[in-house]
């Protein structure tokens, strides 16, 4: 069976930094929006990355089994909704995970007027939405969102018991190295990106890597943190 093709940028099986427990991240590749400091500037264009059908992305997301969580960024995933929601159905008939998902859309606006057919199935099977652009100005350094006018949304009573602090609590993230390339996941605190590009390029430089290759820092959780 195949299902709506999913352009996907990146994703990591099995983190703790991207919501509670441990989760696996799917970013999309391509956004619609332009916000001023955007922390994964890479994932903007609607450019083909990696072409992936739903049940192979669901099969891979669960590889880890103490995975209880999806967490889906980018890149917008509104803009690739359908094929989202697919991943999701056919993830939880294995396995009954949560997803949160960040959007640079303000929640108001994806039930007045969603972009495209896909965004109510996402909606409907999304357990927490944070949503709003990045704010470079207003990053304040907390919470599970990258600036303080995105807002929390607990679209389920999944998480309602408040045993995990989506807006306040410490940040935190980490750096999954695979061959040539690293990834930066997580709302990265002050200061990281910032400190892990220097060491991304002392360490090329060292190792004389063509600058020309991927450079190392897309992947991190940007935006939407956004
Ligand atoms: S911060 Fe998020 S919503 Fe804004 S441009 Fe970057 S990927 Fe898009």
């Amino acid at each position: 069976m195949t299902g709506t093709a999913l352009n996907v940028a990146a994703t990591r099986v099995g983190t703790e930094v991207l919501g509670p427990g441990v989760r696996s991240v799917l970013w999309v590749q391509g956004c619609p929006l332009s916000c001023a400091g955007c922390m994964a500037p890479d994932w903007i264009p609607f450019r083909p990355a990696r072409s992936a059908e739903p049940l192979e992305l669901a099969e891979e997301l669960l590889a880890d089994p103490r995975v209880e969580g999806l967490t889906f960024s980018g890149g917008e995933p509104m803009a690739q909704a359908a094929g989202l929601a697919e991943v999701v159905r056919a993830a939880r008939a294995v396995r009954d995970v949560s997803v949160i998902c960040f959007t640079g859309h303000r929640l108001e606006r994806l039930r007045s007027r969603p972009p495209n057919p896909g965004v109510r199935r996402l909606l409907d099977e999304t357990d927490v939405l944070i949503d709003g652009p990045y704010v470079a100005a207003l990053d304040d350094g907390r919470g599970l969102r990258g600036s303080s006018n995105q807002r929390v949304h607990l679209l389920t009573a999944r998480y309602a018991d408040g045993g995990y602090d989506f807006e306040g609590r410490p940040r935190a993230a980490e750096i999954a190295v695979s061959g040539p390339e690293a990834l930066l996941v997580g709302v990265p605190p002050p200061g990281l990106i910032g400190a892990f590009d220097h060491a991304v390029d002392a360490v090329r430089a060292r190792l004389a890597v063509p600058a020309a290759l991927p450079h190392a820092s897309e992947g991190r959780e940007p935006h939407h943190e956004r």
